[in-house]
């Protein structure tokens, strides 16, 4: 069974490269009936906190990937990491090392000096003196210090480090007894039987080390993906100049969570020319094999696009809960369907379209200058004024259709086209020039309110 899991580290807030790898792995997961686990990796107490570790649940709740189980927080399990330490103390993997900061930062000046990689010297591994005093020791692993460590990427192929360039001795445990970073995600990825690893490729170098781990405590080693980085684009890493990088922007910003993950699917991977997916075919056609090699490059417009083609199909209950949040409740509004209905084709966020149902739903209490000022002239005025009488007499005014049935005779009888008096109706319902079908506008402001509006615009 494959079993992959999301493992973001409490720093701030979701990013939505954190989210691109995270659904990535759940689909897999759900492509082969697998497992999606959900970890959070909060061992740094200086940099990581519980408000932003809740703030990445949230942001995950919102784009609703489900994950197995309870989600596992390192601040929780200290102890078991201990053992393990010990564990490989016991088994002489791992040693004590005494060397001081100071001595140590010495030693790489002096390094850096002759022209070598900066790297400990091990000077520890083997020692069976007496420990100076005083000095709490850190807990080293013995890395491997010839040959190398290689690995089949399955994003970048065959990828291999020389122990002796990059793998010291590296800590495992400080000298406060906490453990280190790869140590607990090789610790827990093990015990939680994750097999399958995507994370972006600035993981790419912790990987050899996390290898020496897996094989220092004969655990199985996963399969790892790294996946390049989404990139702005003038090919500079992605930042918050860019737009937004916090996932609950986008919410705030009124995208769609169906949106959001059909624009990262696309990130990184590609099925032919398709565009679109829904989350069914998301699940279905998934394969991590071919996410692309190179990196992405984000554009912003392929999302408010996506953003538009999902508000268009969104069910009228859907819309109607999402507007909400936006501080819009139709809820109880006699024409919501017919008010959807008029909308949607014409937002492209749900910023927008709260905006144009409030347009329709409030009385305008101020009107574009350049839209009155062209239509509203003497004889536009003096059109709608009649318009106003004739619309008086007839009160039983309920359906678009029967708005238009009596407008067109009235601009029949008078020699006039729709053009001649649409616009004032306009100005006079939404305050400018632009709405949707007038006719519909009518039906949803209804009769009596038709009326006062365009009373105050006349009077
Ligand atoms: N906690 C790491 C991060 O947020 C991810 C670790 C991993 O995926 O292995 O970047």
């Amino acid at each position: 069974m494959i079993v992959t899991r999301f493992a973001p580290s409490p720093t701030g807030y979701l990013h939505i490269g954190g989210l691109r790898t995270a659904l990535y792995s759940y689909l897999w997961a759900k492509r082969n009936s697998g497992k999606f686990l959900f970890r959070i990796e909060d061992t740094d107490l200086a940099r990581n906190s519980k408000e932003a570790a809740d703030a990445i649940v949230e942001a995950f709740k919102w784009v609703g990937l489900a994950h197995e189980g309870e989600i596992v927080y390192q601040s929780e399990r200290f102890d078991l990491y201990k053992s393990y330490v010990q564990k490989l103390l016991d088994a002489g993997k791992a040693y004590k090392c005494y060397m001081s900061k100071e001595d140590l930062d010495a030693l790489r000046e002096a390094q850096s000096a002759r022209k070598e990689r900066p790297h400990y010297d091990g000077r520890y591994r083997d020692f069976t003196g007496t420990p100076p005093e005083g000095v709490e020791p850190v807990i080293r692993i013995k890395a491997p210090t010839s040959g190398v460590v290689s690995f089949v990427d399955g994003v970048k192929g065959e990828v291999t480090f020389n122990a002796s360039d990059m793998l010291d001795d590296f800590i495992i445990a400080r000298s406060d007894g906490t453990p280190t970073y790869n140590f607990v995600v090789v610790i827990d990825d093990a015990l939680m039987g994750v097999n399958e690893v995507i994370r972006g490729d600035d993981h790419l170098s912790n990987t050899p080390k996390q290898i020496i781990l897996y094989e220092a405590l004969s655990f199985d080693i996963p399969k790892f993906y790294h996946v390049p980085m989404i990139l702005n684009p003038q090919g500079k890493k992605l930042s918050k100049r860019d737009g937004a990088v916090d996932v609950m922007d986008y919410k705030r910003e009124g995208y769609l969570p169906e949106a959001l993950l059909n624009f990262l699917i696309r990130l990184g991977w590609s099925h032919g020319d398709q565009e679109i997916f829904s989350f069914e075919q998301m699940q279905a056609l998934f394969d991590p094999s071919h996410i692309n090699k190179s990196a992405s490059a984000y554009n912003q417009e392929k999302l408010v696009w996506l953003n538009a083609h999902y508000i268009k199909q969104a069910s009228y209950e859907r819309l109607i809960e999402e507007l909400r949040f936006f501080d819009v409740d139709i809820s109880l509004h006699v024409k919501k369907a017919l008010l959807i209905d008029a909308l949607r084709d014409r937002a492209k966020t749900l910023v927008e379209f709260a905006s144009l149902v409030k347009q329709i739903l409030e009385a305008p209490t101020c009107y574009d200058e350049k839209a009155v000022e062209k239509f509203l002239t003497a004889d536009g005025l003096g059109v709608l004024e009649q318009y106003l009488v004739a619309l008086k007499g007839e009160k039983s005014l309920l359906l678009a259709s029967e708005f238009e049935t009596f407008t067109k005779a009235f601009l029949e009888e008078r020699g006039l086209k729709l053009k001649d008096l649409a616009q004032a109706i306009r100005i006079a319902m939404v305050g400018s020039s632009v709405s949707p079908s007038i006719f519909d506008v009518l039906e949803i402001i209804g009769y009596e309110d038709v009326v006062k509006r365009i009373e105050t615009l006349i009077l």
